[in-house]
């Protein structure tokens, strides 16, 4: 009776007044974002991605593993750096706009903090944080998240990556980091830096204010 009461509510709830309520939108994966429409729609502005289309629409749809695996490869072919996310995140951010979205998480996979030298990744983060900065717009907050693969193997690298998302964190980069995979069996404490990325969660608050790390 409750959940009859409940969803007769939110039908009367008129669609404009919907679109009206300011949001948040607290999971999105950078490397997620794109889709067919908006694939097109930068293509016809000129912006050059390097994949197509039709290959992303055939990707379609994602409903098991198999089909997010293929999936993924598609939009694989987006991997170079953070640059050719830039059109992807301005278009991403007008959408949001027009939802009334205030603040918003970007996630981005650690793949995008090891592929270059460390000083690299200070200046390529500068920069697409200042273009972030440059869509917010004073009505919407964009933050980044780095994710932290649990499942990663305990290679050398597993302490590099953990001193880049502190890095990025400690120059207000990053709001903080996510763990993604299965805690049992992979705790994050196999490097000296990444015993402090859980701290790091700690001090990361998810409310739409002005997170701390940036002034
Ligand atoms: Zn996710």
């Amino acid at each position: 009776m409750e959940t009859d009461k409940r969803s007769h509510a939110l039908r009367e709830l008129d669609r404009a007044e919907i679109c009206r309520i300011p949001k948040v939108e607290l999971h999105c994966h950078l490397d997620g974002i794109i889709d067919p429409t908006m694939l097109r729609d930068l293509q016809a502005r000129g912006v050059t991605i390097p994949i197509t289309a039709e290959a992303l629409q055939r990707a379609y749809p994602v409903e098991d593993f198999e089909s997010f695996s293929s999936w993924f490869d598609v939009q694989n072919g987006l991997a170079g750096g953070l640059d050719e996310y830039r059109p992807i995140l301005a278009a991403h951010v007008e959408r949001l706009r027009a939802q009334n979205v205030v603040y918003t998480e970007i996630m981005f996979a650690s793949s995008e903090i090891w592929r270059c030298e460390r000083s690299e990744v200070l200046e390529r983060f500068r920069g697409f944080r200042e273009f972030a900065d440059g869509l917010e717009g004073g009505d919407v907050q964009i933050e980044f998240v780095a994710g932290w693969n649990r499942r990663r193997p305990h290679d050398g690298q597993v302490d590099e990556i953990a001193r880049r998302i502190l890095m990025l964190h400690e120059a207000g980069l990053i709001a903080g980091v996510f763990l993604a995979g299965p805690e049992e069996g992979n705790p994050s404490t196999m490097s000296p830096a990444a015993v402090r990325l859980p701290s790091m969660m700690a001090s990361f608050s998810t409310t739409p204010t002005q997170n701390p790390a940036r002034s």
